[in-house]
């Protein structure tokens, strides 16, 4: 069989996942393979595989069949939490060479080129991170992978056990590089952010992170991906109040408003907590955005416990809040338990979740109506030129009247009007954060 000459990546899932499908990338490149056009044909398909849901497998095993039909003599390659789950039924999924878990990773490349590129003796230097995230506006980079809590309905700490911290330097400087090849705005991600440093007993890991990047030139945005309530503190909102770098979102995954369900899905908090870390984020920052994830339905959820769900998160008046109806995860402590609720009972149960979710997006969109925000220009709002979209620092998406040539910088806009789920603005001037 022919040597491979092209290849495409393909990422489903997290975000983590997302920088993993980068580095894999820029490692391919680096054996002189070339990446082909998306939905090109190519000679070698790297899936980096998501599993957390059941349904997390039937997109992988998808997107190898829909790639092996239009290219039958090509390989394929899997890796990611799928891998790492269901490796015998990955294995047997047509043109699949090989399957790779998440422990793995290191070794794809190095594999490509000994088994399919034939090549011998030493190999060229491969890269430990990334230096560009192609097709994106903002960048995320990983910093840290594992978790070791035990959340009932989560697969995650079986299938990336290991926690594991990339060196401060490294990412230092890919962040440096990201800069330099004009990324505005980073998004620090890992599968629990929480624990960046826990390998190497540095507890203050994340906030030394954040101030060291906190004043490199050119950065003009940083945020975390999500932070548990339980490793908010004050030194790290003065940290975030401190700096204009720091974006003013936090994703804070609440994932119920019941201390009920809270300790049946072991979480690590309780209401108490979560309205503390919220309180002090909202005393220390104006008006900042505070998303959350919530799952409505968990095995055992009483209609009170849910009544008191939608009150908390009422209460907290999130900006947006992702709702997941519960579903069966083979593997968690949540498939064994008692009180499994009907699908139409949960279904019903995500439609006002859904309902109240639009509420509040909708009454922090209008909080924010006649103000002057700063918002990183994407592309454009449609097909038609003269109308860009970008979200603003507060995570909220505007659309407004502008030329192309504002694409990718941050500029200052007087917010007008809602528009469905968007804002329409109008361009006051260009900014560039102070220290960046
Ligand atoms: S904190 Fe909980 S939900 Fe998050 S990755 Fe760990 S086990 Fe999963």
């Amino acid at each position: 069989m022919a040597a491979a000459r092209t290849f495409r990546v393909h990422e489903l899932g997290c975000k983590v996942n997302q920088w993993e499908g980068q580095w894999l990338r820029e490692g391919l490149e680096a054996l002189g393979l070339e990446e082909a056009a998306a939905d090109g044909p190519a000679d070698l398909f790297l899936v980096n595989s998501c599993s957390v849901t059941e349904s997390g497998g039937s997109k992988s095993r998808h997107s190898v069949r829909h790639f092996m039909r239009r290219n039958p003599a090509a390989r394929v390659i899997v890796t990611g939490c799928y891998a790492e789950s269901d490796r015998d039924e990955v294995a047997a999924l047509p043109g699949v060479v090989r399957a790779f878990g998440n422990q793995e990773k290191g070794e794809i490349v190095p594999w490509v080129a000994r088994a399919l590129l034939g090549m011998d003796g030493e190999l060229p230097e491969l890269p430990r991170g990334i230096s560009r995230f192609a097709g994106h506006t903002r960048a995320f980079v990983k910093i840290q992978d594992g978790c070791r809590d035990h959340c009932a309905f989560c697969i995650i700490p079986s299938l990336r056990s290991r926690i594991e911290s990339r060196p401060v330097d490294e990412i230092v400087a890919e962040v440096e590089t990201l800069v330099a090849r004009g990324h505005k705005e980073v998004v620090l991600t890992g599968v629990h952010l929480g624990y960046f440093g826990w390998d190497r007993d540095e507890p203050r890991a994340i906030k030394d992170l954040l101030g060291r990047l906190a004043g490199l030139p050119g950065l003009q945005r940083l945020k975390l991906s999500s932070i548990e309530v339980h490793e908010i503190d004050e030194e790290l909102v003065d940290l975030f109040a401190g700096h204009p770098v720091f974006v003013p979102h936090f994703h804070l995954p609440l994932q119920a408003g019941s201390d009920a369900t809270l300790r049946r899905m072991r979480r690590r908090y309780n209401l108490a907590r979560f309205r503390e870390a919220v309180a002090l984020l909202r005393a220390r920052l104006d008006d900042p955005a505070l998303t959350t994830d919530l799952i409505v339905g968990f095995p055992g959820e009483t209609a009170a416990d849910f009544d008191e769900s939608m009150a908390f998160c009422a209460e907290m008046a999130f900006a947006k809040m992702h709702v997941f109806p519960y579903s069966v995860r083979r593997g968690t402590a949540a498939e064994a338990m008692p009180g499994h609720l009907p699908a139409a009972e949960i279904a019903r149960r995500k439609k006002i979740a859904a309902e109240l979710d639009d509420r509040m997006a909708e009454a922090y969109r209008r909080r924010h109506l006649g103000r002057i925000v700063p918002v990183l220009a994407e592309e454009r709002a449609g097909l038609v030129p003269g109308t860009l979209t970008g979200l603003s620092d507060r995570f909220l998406r505007v659309d407004f009247p502008a030329g192309d040539e504002l694409m990718n910088r941050i500029v200052r806009l007087r917010l007008e009007a809602l528009d469905g789920d968007r804002l329409r603005g109008r361009l006051v001037d260009e900014v560039e954060v102070a220290g960046a």
